[in-house]
């Protein structure tokens, strides 16, 4: 790849809206009442290639995982392979919400598959497919956890997560009604566990913990963390967003954990849905399955039947969950099996190192496994990330876990082969050396230049006309 080359620069792609292309009004014929509708329209006027260059010219502005490597850290961006759109294509597949279970067997027996798949990927004894996303999924299952301890008279307030955990973990603690503890990570970036046995206490609930955690290290005493929690009567909760690591390897309900949750579109190759539509399935152990959303899916005699877990928790989403994101998953695990699963994981964690032994950044802690937390040190993380995009490649999430300051927070994926990751080394390498100036005013190369991320998130104006009454600029 040559980097010096511009993929795109900012003037020549000034790409016009349709209607500004070729507007036209055109007079409207409608059977709708009078009082209902316009005189005339702005339609544009189009012939298929013009309006195929359209769009194929808008699809060239942006990047994705088809365009290059994508190695954001933790939120994890694997290639999602073609064949599970054609499965989730299928029209058997589109069944009305409300038809009764003996008409949609084939529907039950791929979302019971599922529930199969991931109890056994991750050592849990029952699972539901219902949360539409990880945080949805974590809310889930502290909500199981709250039903279980109140099933058993045990009044407990607090959620204790260590200070590496993603956002979402204290959000969901938070949002079900518990005090959060803080925990700090030791000098190792792990659980300290003389720490943790001072913070638990009979008011813990659960613990949160994410293995490997968001530093790519593994909790080698994970063993006796789970016997200081349950020994206080509390829970152990498994952040499964990201399994990179441990596919086909080790499972969190053999380390002791009782809950977790899978991110299917970290893991599991199904799309990130720019907050949805996705997929968080949560799974449990057996003592707390009779709390699990409702309803379950399970063998009958001679198919499947939807039952309602005893004490359920209620429902937390329409039907079974996201059926187009739970089928594609099915087939991707399904297409894998259990060799190719242990495959990705060691190419995770190979392609990980392998990129990490190419670059020219500190890796404060190791060693990791299928991510790691390089610092830019004293130069900005998000001006250096910036600079990455004139390199043509995606950057890794930045400034983030905070125990590493500066932080890339990377995470290449299996997917990625040798000299994609030694171009992603470069631009990494590259970035790194530019000028504060150049670095302060990246990205100079790309369709959009530097946004403003704070207005961008608090004042998101998001149609053509919001922008056009703000003056269009
Ligand atoms: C992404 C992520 C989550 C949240 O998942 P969403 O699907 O984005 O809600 C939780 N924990 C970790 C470690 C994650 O990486």
């Amino acid at each position: 790849m040559n980097y010096d080359q511009a993929r795109f620069s900012r003037d020549d792609v000034y790409e016009p809206l349709l209607s500004e292309k070729d507007g036209r009004e055109v007079d409207v014929d409608s059977s709708l009442p009078d009082d209902l509708t316009r005189d005339s329209v702005s339609l544009p006027s189009l012939s298929e290639p013009e309006l195929a260059r359209h769009y194929t010219r808008l699809s060239q502005m942006n990047y994705s995982v088809e365009t290059g490597p994508y190695p954001l850290g933790s939120c994890t961006m694997k290639y999602n392979p073609s064949f599970i759109e054609d499965v989730a294509a299928l029209p058997s597949g589109a069944v009305h919400p409300d038809r009764s279970g003996e008409t949609v067997q084939g529907t039950l027996a791929v979302l019971h598959g599922l529930q199969e798949y991931l109890a056994d990927i991750g050592g849990m004894d029952a699972v539901t497919l219902q949360p539409p996303a990880g945080a949805a999924g974590e809310f889930t299952g502290i909500l199981v956890a709250q039903a279980y301890h109140e099933a058993n008279d045990d009044d407990r307030s607090e959620v204790i997560i260590p200070a590496s955990a993603h956002g979402t973990n204290f959000a969901s603690a938070a949002m079900a009604g518990y005090e959060v503890v803080e925990l700090p990570s030791g000098a190792d970036g792990r659980v300290d566990l003389d720490a943790l046995e001072a913070a638990v206490s009979e008011e813990t609930a659960a613990l949160m913990l994410t293995n490997p955690n968001t530093l790519g290290l593994f909790e080698r005493e994970i063993r006796d963390i789970a016997e200081t929690v349950h020994d206080a009567g509390g829970l152990l909760y498994y952040d499964g967003a990201n399994l990179n690591a441990l596919l086909g390897r080790a499972r969190p309900g053999d380390m002791g954990f009782d809950i977790m949750h899978y991110n299917v579109h970290k893991t599991f190759a199904t799309p990130h849905g720019g907050g949805g539509p996705g997929a968080g399935p949560v799974g449990v152990a057996s003592d707390l399955a009779e709390f699990l959303p409702k309803p379950q899916v399970r063998k009958s005699d001679g198919g499947y039947e939807l039952f309602d877990p005893e004490r359920s928790i209620g429902k937390v989403h329409g039907t079974m969950g996201n059926w187009l994101v739970l089928v594609k998953a099915y087939a991707y695990i399904s297409r894998l099996g259990d060799a190719g699963l242990r495959d990705a994981s060691a190419k995770a964690v190979l392609n990980a190192n392998y990129l990490a032994s190419q670059l020219e950044y500190d890796i404060p802690y190791d060693p990791f496994h299928h991510e790691f937390a390089a610092t830019a040190g004293d130069r900005d993380a998000a001006d250096v990330a910036k600079r990455m995009l004139d390199y043509g490649v995606h950057p890794p999430t930045t400034k983030w876990p905070e125990l590493v300051s500066e932080a890339m927070l990377t995470e290449p994926t299996e997917v990625e082969n040798r000299s994609s990751l030694d171009d992603l080394a470069a631009a990494f390498n590259r970035a790194l050396a530019d000028d504060d100036e150049t670095l302060a005013n990246a990205p100079s190369r790309t369709t959009a230049r530097r946004i403003d991320q704070v207005s961008a998130a608090r004042n998101p104006r998001l149609s053509w006309h919001a922008l056009e009454d703000d003056g269009g600029d």
